[in-house]
């Protein structure tokens, strides 16, 4: 440790085949709240890699080529295996990414409910014609081998979202997360390794350049991805090369939009942590936030309130509320929008002090003064700084909300639910809440329109996006044919 002090370092081990493996290196992994080393994760190389892949093609075939009712058993026994261990998994998630103890305990139970409601999906079957002379059916089935890849932001619910639809729809896994938060994800592998068959889910640790490989594998018949546009776009042009199949959820910039009728306090509440959540950290978080001039007032002093009252610490300690930036490039890219923000002309209400001491802790900020065209509402800031904009018009509010290269969430609040829907459906994104966001289901798909992504995730449409489709298309007779002719 970087204190000389004795606490013993993690080291957790990649799954591949059953079998919990070492890297022949390893890397460091620190704690954004104290930026000391809390542990090393194995360095997954070329052989182990192929190993991974090659043990997970053979149980497609093999030891996952059971009824899926048996299937289903074993993702029961996932969510048992996980939710036993969640105490453990989460305490060594807040270690790695900084967020709340109780934060990160719930995200590994909301990781062992998903296993379980993803167990519970039925997969359909359609059928197109059923008469004496035709029975014409579409069917669902396995891909082959999936590729999870997974970002630092929410490292073990993300990638559940990956392996429990995968492993339903009779698919095998090699999860990779991010390596700034591997341990966690290497940690619930062990759990995994006591339930499932060997080389139905397999977890390797490593860079960037292990994902790009990964991805490039043939043996790799799809790949779900979140994280970055711009990773994802390198996974679009890698899955090229074997059409493998791709979701890519990637990154947003989302608009709230606040009508003139909101109770100032409620909606302040609700859009306080729509915005901080995992501070700031999370894909669908309001990112922008446009304020009825009439309401903007009232709402920014709610805002500035609560901002003032939230515990920022360490997220080991049980009172924190907000955890650090979760690692040194996201906390200097912050920094950064904070030091844009000043050089452009925003003022900040509360927040924008940079001096450093130790941690990547960066007080909840709220920003005046920018409009669109400023860093700040133009691109994804992911960390906690949030603009405020007014404006007087809902027709300015929607063209100011679209004019982005990104569309995954956006919200309108306001008590008229029907005028709310009308501006939300001219909202381009994939999600549009009413006077919630970024409320996420395992029962609802999730995807992003424009630069967020391509194709959904969760529930039955995210189901059958790890599923190729089949039709069965069957004259009852084969006197039909001649018939025909
Ligand atoms: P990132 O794209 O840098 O990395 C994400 C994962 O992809 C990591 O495991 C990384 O090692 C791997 N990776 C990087 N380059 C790759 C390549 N060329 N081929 C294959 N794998 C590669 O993203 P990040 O910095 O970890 O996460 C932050 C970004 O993720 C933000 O933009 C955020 O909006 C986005 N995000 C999106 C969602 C969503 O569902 N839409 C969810 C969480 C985060």
């Amino acid at each position: 440790m970087a204190d000389g002090s004795t606490t013993q370092l993690h080291t957790q081990r990649m799954l591949i085949g059953g079998e919990l493996v070492e890297g022949a290196r390893t890397f460091p992994v620190l704690n954004p709240a104290t930026e000391e080393v809390i542990g090393t994760a194995p360095d997954c190389d070329e052989e182990q890699l192929e190993e991974a892949i090659c043990v997970a093609e053979e149980a497609r075939g093999g030891a996952w080529a059971i009824p899926e009712g048996q299937q289903r058993e074993y993702l029961l026994d996932c969510a048992d295996a996980i939710h036993a261990n969640a105490q453990r998994i989460g305490r060594l998630l807040t270690e790695e990414q900084g967020k709340p103890i109780h934060k990160a305990i719930a995200e590994v139970e909301l990781a062992a409910n998903w296993f379980r409601n993803t167990a519970a999906l039925e997969i359909p079957e359609h059928t197109i014609e059923s008469s004496p002379r035709a029975h014409i059916r579409v069917v669902h089935r396995p891909m082959g081998v999936v590729a999870a890849i997974v970002p630092w932001n929410y490292p073990i619910i993300l990638a559940v979202c990956k392996v429990a639809p995968a492993l339903r729809a009779g698919n095998t896994v090699v999860l990779k997360p991010s390596p700034f938060t591997p341990l966690a994800t290497l940690m619930m592998g062990e759990t995994l390794a006591d339930v499932l068959p060997p080389g139905t889910v397999n977890i390797v640790a490593g860079g960037d350049d292990l994902g790009a490989r990964l991805v490039n594998h043939p043996m790799v018949r799809k790949v779900s991805f979140t994280g970055s546009v711009e990773a994802g776009k390198s996974v679009a042009i890698a899955s090229a090369a074997h059409l493998s199949r791709i979701t890519l959820e990637l990154g947003g910039n989302d608009a709230a939009i606040v009508l003139q009728d909101v109770d100032p306090r409620s909606a302040a509440r609700g859009i306080f942590w729509g915005a901080f959540e995992n501070s700031g950290q999370y894909r669908c978080a309001i990112k922008r936030l446009y304020l009825h001039h009439r309401i903007y007032d009232e709402v920014a002093h709610e805002l500035v309130e609560l901002a003032r009252g939230v515990r920022v610490g360490n997220g080991l300690d049980p009172g924190t509320e907000m955890g650090p930036v979760s690692n040194a490039p996201q906390y200097e890219r912050v920094l950064n929008f904070i030091a844009d923000t000043k050089d452009s002309g925003g003022s900040f209400a509360c927040g924008g002090a940079t001096s450093k001491s130790q941690g990547y802790f960066v007080e909840p900020c709220l920003v005046e003064g920018l409009d669109n065209g400023a860093r700040l509402v133009d691109e994804e800031q992911f960390g906690p700084v949030l603009p405020l904009i007014p404006f007087s018009n809902e027709k300015e509010a929607i063209a100011k909300a679209n004019d982005s290269p990104y569309g995954l969430g956006g919200s309108v609040w306001t008590g008229d639910l029907a005028r709310a829907e009308a501006i939300g459906r001219q909202l381009d994104c994939g999600t549009v809440w009413i006077n919630q966001h970024g409320n996420l289901r395992p029962d609802t798909p999730f995807g992003g329109l424009k630069s967020s992504g391509l194709g959904v995730e969760y529930g039955l449409l995210g189901l059958l996006e790890f599923m190729d489709l089949q039709v069965i298309s069957a004259l009852r007779s084969i006197n039909s044919v001649h018939q025909k002719g």
